[in-house]
């Protein structure tokens, strides 16, 4: 009896501590939202109705095309950006000059299995070198990965096509691991294959979806290393092949490329500011990366990512957000096969002594927001999660530990800058990613401006609360 009523009481005071603890929650919750609450609102709302980076998309991707480092393309799109920039009023629009890779594809690439008619669907790497005139025709030995070449062995690979067949991981739910996974026999296959006398690579395309487009992407040669051919087949084509080797061992692949590397090419950054009316030297960068490869019209990959950069600032000067701190939009130039824009900001901000509180990079496509990746202390982390309350859950849902982007990265090493990855749903980028099919057309108004509003509150808490 006596034991039971002690139970009783012990029940009741944790009952009465967990009521109290809630209602302090509540009561904090409700303090920011007082002040902050409406503000985010009207953010998503602006962005929903406007439809504004949708916009500005659509003109990138259809007046201007796909944007691969030195092209006139990427010139346009340099010109474009800033003229829009200035056209709002932005307290600041201003370029960053650098010289970038010059890499063409040349014509329209060949591949066929000799002695079948059909046609393979097939892409040069980014970087690559070309066939020689004729092309090349070569017996084929397939391998899963670098690491077989080792195995195999220079009397098995020399003289032939190397053909990297490792499929993407369809299990990962995160598509990007899933690339992350399988991506080296793009990057580092076709250096690697030399070593062992290879005469070309080709590689199953790396993405997650069961079709015949091919997707290209950089591939990295290694000084001193023969520098060989490469191209990604389609996922059909690629099983095509697989199929025609396990029925002839001896089946030769022929393949003709004529692409070249020109001399670096003039280009530039293009960064848009608004300044901070308390602390201007504090800057705050959001940036994606205005080149794209030369197929498809680089919407997801990252037309998304600028055009949402450029309407964070857009949205502030319409709702009349006075920013504390200095906002910078940057669409970087020359992410996808070399990263000096990247390069170049760190080194500028670093030669001026800037001081940079945090920068975010949107560059995983135009796909519903989930959350955002940070890369700070365990203490901004936990305040950043004090904040999700703001956003409806099924756009913002976590703060996850460890985030960024290539362009915002050499910032974090030369200055220490922390840095954020926003990261929408990622089950469609890895079908159209560096393809043709990363087009307008596979953009949705809606998961754009929601990203565009994710951003934008984020930043406004970050600018208003600091780190
Ligand atoms: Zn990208």
């Amino acid at each position: 009896m006596k034991k039971t009523k002690f139970y009783f009481s012990k029940k009741l005071f944790f009952t009465c501590l967990f009521i109290f603890s809630l209602i302090s929650i509540n009561a904090q919750t409700n303090e920011l939202n007082k002040e902050d609450a409406i503000v985010i609102k009207e953010i998503y709302d602006e962005s929903l109705t406007s439809r504004d980076t949708y916009k500005l998309l659509d003109h990138l991707c259809n007046n201007i095309g796909h944007r691969l480092s030195g092209s006139a393309g990427a010139s346009k799109a340099v010109e474009w950006t800033e003229m829009i920039m200035n056209s709002y009023g932005f307290d600041k629009t201003y370029k960053q000059d650098l010289f970038v890779p010059n890499w063409k594809r040349g014509d329209k690439e060949e591949a066929r299995i000799i002695g079948q008619n059909d046609e393979l669907r097939v892409l040069a790497l980014g970087m690559s070198v070309s066939t020689p005139k004729k092309g090349i025709s070569a017996k084929v030995i397939e391998v899963k990965g670098v690491e077989d070449l080792e195995i195999l062995g220079k009397e098995k690979i020399k003289g032939k096509i190397v053909f990297f067949n490792r499929p993407t991981d369809q299990r990962l739910i995160s598509t990007g691991s899933a690339y992350g996974g399988a991506v080296d026999q793009r990057t580092a296959g076709p250096a690697e294959a030399a070593k062992y006398g290879a005469v070309a690579v080709v590689i199953r395309s790396i993405g997650t979806a069961f079709d015949d487009v091919p997707h290209t992407g950089v591939t990295r040669y290694v000084e001193g290393i023969k520098k060989i051919p490469a191209a990604a087949l389609g996922v059909i084509s690629a099983d095509l092949l697989t199929q025609a080797l396990k029925n002839n061992p001896n089946v030769k692949l022929f393949i003709k490329m004529n692409c070249e590397t020109l001399q670096d090419a003039p280009s530039h950054n293009v960064v848009g500011e608004l300044i901070g009316n308390e602390f201007p030297n504090e800057i705050i960068t959001i940036g994606g990366h205005l080149d794209s490869w030369d197929v498809g019209q680089g919407a997801h990959d990252d037309g998304a990512g600028c055009m949402q950069s450029i309407q964070v600032l857009r949205l502030f000067q319409k709702l009349g957000i006075k920013p504390k701190r200095t906002i910078r939009a940057v669409m970087f130039m020359n992410e996808e096969n070399g990263t000096r824009g990247g390069l170049k900001y760190a080194e500028l901000a670093k030669k001026n002594n800037e001081n940079h509180l945090i920068a975010l990079e949107s560059d995983a496509g135009a796909f519903t927001p989930r959350g955002f990746g940070v890369t700070a202390e365990a203490s901004t982390i936990k305040k950043f999660r004090t904040w999700l309350p703001y956003f409806d859950r099924n756009t913002i849902s976590y703060f996850k530990k460890g985030g960024g982007g290539v362009d915002i990265n050499p910032l974090n090493r030369l200055l220490g800058t922390p840095t954020i990855g926003f990261i929408p749903d990622s089950q469609r980028m890895f079908d159209i990613h560096h393809s043709d099919n990363d087009s307008f057309d596979s953009v949705h108004p809606r998961e754009l401006e929601l990203g565009t509003a994710s951003i934008a509150s984020l930043i406004y808490l970050i600018d208003k609360y600091g780190l």
